[in-house]
């Protein structure tokens, strides 16, 4: 890892860090969620970093990948776990960060997911295997008496690419991948009272360009290059786009153009928490990112 690249990481970590001090008084019940998405993304470019993606709320048995549209009238509801996934990113060079904000009673599920993230770092260098991550992640859950969520993993991080190689499971797993040094990667354990899966429940608001091909209509093309030149292969919500009618999204969706990232429900109705940080992989130890 280059000197630039370092310094454009822990940048975009430092944001995030910053940005998070704010959480805990947004997200309060009765405050509007589309509220809270907005001012984290502002509050991002204010701080000299763009949004590595829409900034993600997923409440209670959603898991991952709800971010509210522009109209969204939801509000926060006393009981809900609520987990915000923050991205910040500069010249491509991304920091990647969540937390989990209690409303209700559910502070046993968050603390798991939070033992889990930094257990698992502590055992982060040079040439550990990522399933070795994933066994110390699973244990620690499962001593709290929860369930890892299992198809749902940290990553790497590369420049532009928020989901790089290698995944980190949140289980044990029979083989997985050694870290190597300089590596940027994400840990972020799920942890669930419920079965530990996941699955797509339909209502979709964010999207990536999975592959530019040429389209014929003037205003398809518009809107390509419109997220091609902001958001390149980074995530982005379709409330950030100027002009998008459903009917060209949904038509790129099905020429392969565009990616659609739907929102994640636990399968059986339990509660998730999650807990999220990056870290750069040293030799001997991890170098903190987002804390
Ligand atoms: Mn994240
Ligand atoms: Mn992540």
């Amino acid at each position: 890892m280059d000197d630039e690249a370092l310094e454009k990481t822990l940048k975009a970590g430092e944001i995030l860090k910053e940005v998070s001090k704010y959480l805990e008084e947004k997200v309060v019940v009765g405050a509007k969620l589309i509220e809270v998405a907005e001012f984290v993304e502002n509050k991002i470019v204010e701080l000299g970093a763009l949004p590595a993606f829409p900034c993600n709320i997923s409440i209670n048995s959603d898991a991952a990948h709800f971010t509210p549209a522009k109209n969204d009238e939801r509000v926060f509801k006393k009981g809900d776990l609520v987990k915000i996934d923050i991205g910040a990113h500069i010249d491509g060079y991304i920091a990647d960060m969540a937390i989990s904000i209690d409303l209700g009673d559910h502070s046993e599920l968050i603390k798991a997911s939070k033992e889990a993230v930094f257990n698992a770092i502590d055992a982060v260098k040079a040439g550990v295997d990522t399933a070795k991550l994933g066994k110390i992640i699973e244990d620690t859950i499962k001593g709290y008496g929860f369930k890892p969520v299992v198809n749902l993993t940290g990553h790497g991080l590369l420049p532009y690419i928020a989901h790089a190689p290698p995944s980190i499971y949140n289980y044990a797993t029979q083989r997985g991948v050694e870290l190597e040094e300089g590596m940027v990667i994400a840990i972020e354990p799920f942890v669930t009272d419920g079965v530990g899966r996941v699955s797509e429940r339909g209502e979709c608001e964010i999207y990536s360009l999975l592959n530019p091909k040429p389209v014929r209509l003037k205003l398809l093309r518009d809107l390509l290059s419109e997220i091609s030149e902001k958001y390149r292969t980074l995530p982005f919500a379709k409330r950030w786009l100027t002009k998008a009618p459903e009917i060209f999204i949904s038509k790129l969706v099905r020429e392969g153009v565009l990616r659609e990232y739907p929102v994640l429900s636990e399968v059986s109705g339990g509660l998730v928490s999650q807990w999220e940080h990056t870290v750069i992989v040293e030799k001997d130890s991890a170098r903190p990112v987002t804390f």
